[in-house]
């Protein structure tokens, strides 16, 4: 019998019908003849309330708190689900990590798993029960509760399928599938049946919010395959995410996304000699901060300029790290820049394919866009442009790579 983890988002689980909804998905995957563990979030908007109660209490409250705090809203939606299924007559039981054994670094409100006992989840399982996980949260060593960051419990699903040798992971969530586009900003998007880990993992990063990165990151490392499935259309096969290796590429470009949570910080007239840029970036790093796109102009009058990206919530951290570099380095300025947002093209297809950057710059220029910074990898090109200027961005990059879907649209007349 195969081991297959499902995991439910905030939405799937918001009240006590769609909780009862969701304990339908599960029972039907047991009936199938599969061992079933299910990986459940905070009931809807729980987590983002419990953050905005603690601030009504502190305006800095202590990460270990916070973990405290934040890890009771799991711990709701695994019971009830578990009522919910036994309910319907089948056998099921719920785990917090702690009584799993998710260990996880002993670091409060972003930890990493360290390892996940397996023995009393699969004792369960073997005895014919469904195991309700709580995600987001782990246990350190020495019996702290921690948190994984939010959106965590995707992680959770993916390491807990990885630990168990499970067949496959399930994502439930609000959308039926994975678009080339956001279809609330380009509304002609289409849906992709599959996609591989790398493409998913760029995708993830730059803005596309239906996978953590991390999981897809924890996904690719161990081999799980992923499946992206609507808790509220279970007969939809939604969105398959696999290794390169079991795909055929044959499309150059998968998708687009836009990040608008980066600033950009530009450091004026830097001094033009060796161990500069690693005197900048290396206090940046030991302050935990990343770095995203950077450019360093030419240099004239043995100055240079250097402009990098760093996300909007650590800007203030890294500008205060940044202001005593600069004095010891003696450049003149930092200067930031609120209004900009990445845009990205991913694909695996675009590497040894040339003129998809040119398609890129081409579209951005047809649609009178100009263009503030530009980045790339080997299946993704960014491009930072004015804020205001996204969405049309996005759709006509979208148009350009013929992503536009075939389908008719809402609202459009077919003929
Ligand atoms: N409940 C947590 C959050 O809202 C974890 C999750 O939803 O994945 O961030
Ligand atoms: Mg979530």
């Amino acid at each position: 019998m195969a081991i297959v983890v499902q995991k439910f988002g905030g939405t799937s689980v918001a009240d006590s019908t769609k909780i009862k909804n969701v304990a339908k998905a599960v029972i039907k995957e047991y009936r199938n003849g599969n061992k079933v563990v299910a990986v459940v979030s905070a009931m809807g908007k729980t987590t983002d309330y419990l953050v905005k109660l603690a601030g009504e209490i502190s305006s800095n409250p202590c990460n270990r708190e916070l973990d405290m705090l934040l890890s009771s809203g799991e711990q709701v939606s695994i019971s009830l689900l578990a009522m919910a299924i036994q309910e319907s007559g089948c056998p099921a039981l719920s785990m917090l990590a702690s009584q799993i054994g998710i260990i996880t670094e002993s670091v409060h409100s972003k930890a990493r798993i360290v390892d996940i006992k397996t023995d009393k989840v699969q004792k369960h399982i073997d005895t014919n029960k469904i195991v309700v996980a709580a995600g987001f949260q782990g246990i350190t060593i020495d019996g702290e509760i921690t948190t994984l960051g939010r959106g965590g419990s995707d992680t959770s699903a993916v390491a807990l399928a990885a630990a168990l040798k499970a067949e496959r992971c399930d994502i439930y969530t609000d959308v039926n599938a994975i678009y080339t586009a956001d279809p609330r900003v380009v509304p002609k998007a289409s849906r992709i049946y599959q996609v591989s880990y790398g493409e998913m993992l760029e995708l993830a990063r730059v803005g596309a919010k239906v996978l953590h990165p991390r999981s897809v990151e924890t996904a690719k490392q161990f081999n799980v395959p992923l499946r992206l499935r609507s808790s509220f259309n279970l007969e939809d096969p939604g969105t398959l995410v696999v290794g390169d290796d079991n795909m055929e590429i044959c499309r150059p470009v998968t998708g687009i996304a836009a990040d608008l949570k980066q600033v950009r910080i530009a450091i004026l007239r830097v001094p033009d000699k060796p161990g500069i840029a690693a005197r900048i970036f290396g206090a940046l790093s030991d302050n935990n901060i990343s770095v995203d796109m950077i450019i360093q102009s030419m240099e004239e009058d043995h100055v240079n300029n250097i402009a990098f990206t760093v996300h909007e919530n650590d800007l203030n951290n890294a500008i205060s790290v940044l202001e005593r570099v600069r004095q010891e380095i003696e450049a003149s300025e930092i200067v930031v820049d609120n209004n900009i947002a990445k845009v990205s093209l991913v694909g695996a297809g675009m590497v040894d394919r040339p003129g998809v950057a040119a398609g890129m710059f081409d579209a951005l220029s047809e649609a009178g866009i100009n263009i503030k910074m530009i980045s790339t990898s080997e299946i993704k090109i960014s491009c930072l442009v004015a804020k205001e200027k996204v969405e049309e961005a996005l759709r006509y990059i979208h148009k350009k790579f013929g992503l536009d879907s075939k389908e008719p649209q809402p609202g459009e007349v077919s003929n």
